[in-house]
């Protein structure tokens, strides 16, 4: 099969390589479309010593099963499917109260084994609504590609658990902020505003359904922030950027008992005087998971449209053209390989 292996920054190549098999637990999966993540960038740009090279890269990906392992249980030959390529140790706390992204001996598709920039990709454990979710009828492979982003911002919303008076504030619009922008509306509350300097993501976010943007490059936020709110400030703020300037300006836009929902990951430290979160009993809460259930659901339901994210599609022999579209922010939502 036809693969595009990472051999470091700025350079895959499209190779000839052996088909991975499904073993006793899992399935193959004839590729279809992937989407790129933003992780899969960080490697694009910087390599780094957790991606070896000749790795194929790609997580977030759709297509239909190829083939079926002897114990897996409700996924046959045929079924198209969105997956979540894992292997897991079944073993931990966290694999035993049923947590399996959370297990202490985690191995990741696309990065710990071979994922789906390529032709066929395995996933070694298939578990139905786990690891391996069906696409309801009508719902395209590109869609069904975005559940796992997607998914980011249901968990985040769910997380978050607004009520319908609160107005929300998102920083930063990006795949995982228009997925919790997507999500947060979906809920409803009365206002949700999305601070962002890309002219192209701020236009996605108008379309996904923000009531309020702030272009962060050249408007004051905070000043805006206290006009909208008469000074009260937001009762939810989600970051996700992961730089220090937003981190900041989340706290300080803030309503006394508000939450801080923490998406961005941050690379670089930095200093901060914490006594904000004292002085304004502020909730700082932590965001790493998928809530992928609730993903499918909003695109089956049509509540989240999955074309307003992707913005371009490019078959697998010009994946390094696609890393590159995907690294501008000023034209570039979520882009698809399509193998
Ligand atoms: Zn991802
Ligand atoms: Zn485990």
């Amino acid at each position: 099969m036809k693969a595009a292996l990472f051999y470091g920054p700025h350079d895959f190549r499209v190779e000839e390589v052996e088909k991975p098999g499904a073993g006793d637990y899992g399935v193959v999966v004839r590729v279809r479309a992937c989407g790129i993540c933003g992780s899969d960038l960080h490697f694009y740009e910087r390599g780094g010593a957790k991606v070896k090279p000749g790795t194929i890269m790609g997580h977030e990906f759709s297509g239909d099963v190829t083939e079926v392992g002897k114990f897996v249980k409700d996924i046959k030959v045929g079924d198209r499917v969105a997956a979540a390529s894992l292997i897991v140790c079944q073993e931990c706390y966290w694999c035993k109260s049923g947590h399996f992204s959370r297990c202490q001996n985690l191995q990741m598709g696309g990065f710990d084994f071979n994922g789906a920039y390529a032709e066929y990709a395995p996933v070694p454990l298939a578990v139905l609504d786990q690891t391996v979710f069906k696409i309801p009828d009508g719902l395209s492979y590109e869609a069904a590609a975005i559940i796992e982003p997607l998914g980011v911002g249901a968990y985040v919303a769910g997380r978050a658990g607004p009520s319908a008076g609160d107005i929300v504030i998102i920083f930063g619009a990006g795949m995982i902020g228009l997925a919790s922008l997507a999500a947060i509306k979906a809920i409803g509350v009365s206002q949700i505003i999305v601070s962002e300097m890309s002219k192209k993501r701020c236009q996605a976010a108008l379309a996904i359904g923000a009531d309020v943007i702030i272009d962060a490059g050249s408007e004051n936020v905070l000043q805006r922030v206290g006009q909208i709110t008469g000074g009260r400030g937001v009762d939810i703020a989600i970051e996700c950027v992961g730089l220090r300037r937003p981190f900041l300006q989340a706290m300080q836009v803030l309503r006394i008992d508000g939450k801080l929902m923490q998406v961005g990951v941050f690379d670089t430290a930095f200093e901060f005087n914490p006594v904000t979160i004292t002085g304004k009993n502020l909730h700082v809460i932590g965001c790493l998971g998928g809530d992928y259930l609730t993903a499918m659901e909003l695109l089956k339901s049509g509540k989240v449209d999955a074309s307003k994210f992707i913005t371009h599609e490019y078959p697998l022999i010009d994946i390094n053209e696609a890393f590159n579209k995907q690294l501008d922010s000023s034209e570039s939502i979520k882009v698809i390989v399509k193998p």
